[in-house]
């Protein structure tokens, strides 16, 4: 058993070809990274190939892949029905500057799926939480969003509040400060921000009643998943709903990541449905695909000349296909099932080994997706999620890699995410370096370094 310093050098030692990458991306892209949240320590890791649940770093590691491009895999890697559909979609023109015959059945698929009336194609998660905003404002006449502290909703202005903000700026927990998450905000934007606890619905309640003669829309990530996986409390969802509809805000699901978690997204898991619903990530396959769906009487306020919604790229043909056959013949409710089979048997592994180790470690899953927390404490919301232990988490996922498993997205505040790639045998190699790292964590905790989370 290697001491933890040992664990730290080991991991150097393997990835020497990322240090190098390192060395020449970041004189020419600044830290070397094109999303803030891929730097890591002591450098990224720059991969060279995917396939199925299978990535590969520039070096040649071979890992057992959980990341899943934090959850827009669902597919798996360059899954062959999609490649195959890809090869003759880009033989045959990837963007006409003009509508394709494409997009329809797309949308038709995803209307009947996800429950909504109607659906606009966009390209990212950003741009989609963008628009949903934008069209909760223009059909209210109002100003203000109510937002949940910790929830990440893409990387736009008037989002860009609460994300991960410190103890000593947050003040109340029952009534949190809107915190810019950025430099850059212009402190109007932030201010039209409502901040709310997640998982407190009188709490909720109050602040969104306060603010009600302004409040354009409420948006939540329906299962919270960037400050771990935090489920909704029993009839938490149920009360978003009620305090919607009495303060007369749009309900907005961000279900980016959620979308892909359950064949119907979050309303097959929690029967709640919201106005709008915005999609990313898995729907795609791999490819960029936005989506904002919801009922006809708000998406049909999009009148062009009144409402702006635009995009070089949103529906074109590449994007479209890959979301109609990642869709219709990837992640089928048999597609869904399975990946969901080997979620749920490695979130039982890992309730099994923290038991067997004794280990002061949470793990929160459901379905495809699962967060381990170094704390003793269930996480519920972001005040819950200062308490973990951040520091053991990034020893925990150095030590994984040193065996071939990326077991979670990149931070502490992310989640695993099974594909329909996934075999049992990829949650038995999971598990039996979990065994390996779990001892190694309780022998040596002393010398980890103890990092807050934020
Ligand atoms: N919404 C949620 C819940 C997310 O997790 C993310 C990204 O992680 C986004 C929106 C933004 O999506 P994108 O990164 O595609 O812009």
């Amino acid at each position: 058993m290697m001491s933890w310093e040992e664990e730290f050098e080991a991991f150097k030692a393997r990835t020497k070809g990322s240090a190098k990458a390192w060395a020449s991306a970041k004189k020419v892209m600044p830290f070397g990274v094109n999303s803030n949240y891929r730097l890591t320590d002591p450098y990224p890791l720059y991969m060279g190939r995917g396939k199925g649940s299978r990535l590969w770093d520039v070096d040649g590691n071979e890992y057992v892949d959980f990341n899943m491009a934090f959850g827009a895999l669902v597919a798996g890697h360059s899954h062959p029905v999609l490649v195959k559909a890809l090869k003759d979609r880009v033989a045959n023109g990837t963007i006409y500057g003009y509508e394709g015959d494409e997009a329809a059945p797309l949308a038709e698929h995803m209307c009947k799926r996800f429950h909504v009336d109607r659906v606009k194609f966009s390209m990212t998660g950003l741009d989609s939480t963008l628009f949903s905003v934008r069209l909760a404002r223009a059909v209210t006449g109002r100003r203000k969003v109510l937002k949940f502290e910790g929830c990440y909703h893409g990387s736009h202005d008037t989002l860009m509040v609460s994300i991960k903000p410190a103890k000593e700026r947050s003040g109340d927990a029952k009534r949190p400060n809107p915190v810019p998450s950025s430099k850059g905000l212009v402190p109007e934007l932030v201010a039209s921000a409502v901040i709310a606890p997640f998982n407190d619905l009188d709490a909720t309640r109050a602040i969104a009643e306060d603010a009600a003669d302004d409040l354009a829309a409420i948006i939540l990530e329906p299962v919270p998943m960037n400050m771990g996986l935090v489920l909704p409390r029993p009839g938490f969802l149920e009360g978003l709903r009620r305090i919607a509809d009495d303060t007369g805000a749009v309900l907005i699901f961000d279900e980016v990541k959620t979308g892909g978690k359950w064949y119907g997204g979050a309303e097959e898991a929690f029967g709640v449905r919201p106005d709008l619903k915005v999609f990313g990530k898995a729907i795609g396959g791999g490819i960029p695909l936005g989506v904002v769906g919801g009922t006809a009487g708000i998406m049909d306020q999009t009148v062009p000349g009144q409402v702006a919604h635009a995009g070089t790229f949103n529906a074109n043909p590449l994007s479209i296909t890959a979301g109609l056959v990642t869709l219709t013949e990837i992640l089928t409710p048999k597609g869904m099932r399975h990946a969901q089979r080997i979620g749920d048997a490695l979130g039982k592994g890992y309730v099994r080994t923290i038991k067997e180790h004794g280990l002061f470690m949470t793990v929160q899953y459901k379905g495809i997706s699962g967060t381990v927390h170094f704390s003793y404490h269930p996480v519920v919301d972001w005040r819950s999620f200062q308490d973990v232990d951040v520091g053991k988490w990034w020893a925990y996922d150095t030590a994984m890699k040193n065996r071939g498993i990326i077991p979670m997205a990149t931070g502490p505040d992310e989640q695993w995410t099974t594909s329909v790639a996934h075999t049992m045998e990829d949650v038995e190699d999971h598990l039996a370096a979990l065994d390996e790292v779990a001892e190694l964590i309780k022998r040596f905790q002393e010398a980890i370094p103890l990092v807050e989370a934020v």
